[in-house]
C-alpha cells in the first residue's frame, strides 16, 4: 500500500465509557477509535482528542497511521484556505482554482 494524507476536519470528541472516538466532521473518517482502557500515559496526562475544527493531516502507511495538526492557510484577505489534499476538497488535483473558505460554524 502506497502511503499518502488525506487532511479531514476534526468533528466533536465523543467518549462512551472508556472508548472515545472522533470522526471527521466532513466526510466520517475515523480520526480517533481507542479504547482508553487499553492506553497507559507515560507523562500523566490524559490521552486527548482534537478540539473541533481542526485540520488534521492523516498518514496511512503499510500497517500504520499517524496524525499531524495542521495550520490553515490564509489568504491575503485573512480568509482560512482548506488543503490541496483536504477531503472537504475534491478538486484538489487542480491546484490552479480557488479554493472554497474554511468557516467552523459554533
Ligand atoms: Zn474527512
Amino acid at each position: 500500500m502506497e502511503p499518502k494524507t488525506v487532511t479531514h476536519i476534526a468533528g466533536v470528541a465523543i467518549q462512551v465509557g472508556s472508548q472515545l472516538r472522533q470522526l471527521c466532521a466532513w466526510c466520517g473518517k475515523k480520526i480517533i477509535d481507542v479504547d482508553l482502557s487499553t492506553i497507559m500515559s507515560t507523562d500523566g496526562r490524559p490521552y486527548g482528542a482534537f478540539g473541533d475544527g481542526t485540520l488534521v493531516q492523516v498518514f496511512e502507511g503499510d500497517g500504520f497511521s499517524s496524525h499531524t495538526v495542521v495550520k490553515p492557510e490564509v489568504d491575503a484577505e485573512g480568509a482560512l484556505r482548506i488543503p490541496d489534499d483536504c477531503c472537504a476538497r475534491p478538486w484538489s488535483k487542480q491546484p490552479a482554482k480557488p479554493g472554497p473558505q474554511l468557516e467552523v460554524v459554533r
